[in-house]
């Protein structure tokens, strides 16, 4: 009987500890707004958990949702990867837990929509907006008329830096 017992508790207990699950709730961030369809219609989000690996598809609003994922880490990304998101991360799911997560993805380059528009994207204005200068630049306008970024060169810069709330876009 006892014995019959301690077997019992350990079935519970090994049915129990594999029944432990939570949901994992997402959005992907379209960081460029033309993106947006591509990333709808071609993007899957992937987890890892364990030794088990899943997949899904986004809605019509880039979000989705993983359902009776077991505790612990687990590692998330999309597919295809984009050279312009750093679009991998890693949490840690409880039991019951609704762990939500956004995920900004872009798959050109974010500055391109702001080449010909110096609107800056945190105060709308452009008054105290200046364009940003790269390699080496000669004059003493330096921080005042334009800001000075180095010399090195991505095939993906800031045009403009505001001011008023020190940011470059
Ligand atoms: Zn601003």
């Amino acid at each position: 009987m006892r014995v019959a017992l301690s077997i019992l508790f350990i079935i519970f207990g090994f049915t129990n500890g594999i029944s432990q699950t939570g949901i994992i709730r997402g959005k992907v961030i379209a960081e460029v707004k033309a993106d947006f369809d591509f990333i709808k219609e071609n993007i899957q989000v992937l987890i890892c958990t364990g030794c088990e690996e899943f997949s899904t598809h986004l809605d019509e609003n880039l979000n989705f949702e993983f359902h009776n994922v077991r505790t612990g880490a687990f590692e998330i990304w999309i597919e295809p990867h984009s050279t312009y998101t750093y679009d991998f991360k890693s949490g840690n799911l409880k039991k019951d837990e609704i762990f939500e997560i956004e995920i900004p993805v872009a798959f050109s380059c974010v500055y391109d929509q702001s080449e010909n528009d110096k609107t800056c994207p945190i105060c709308r204005k452009q008054n105290r907006v200046i364009p940003i200068r790269y390699g080496l630049v000669i004059g003493n306008g330096a921080g005042r008329k334009y800001r000075v970024a180095g010399c090195i060169r991505t095939d993906c810069d800031p045009n403009w830096y505001c001011k008023r709330d020190k940011i470059e876009f």
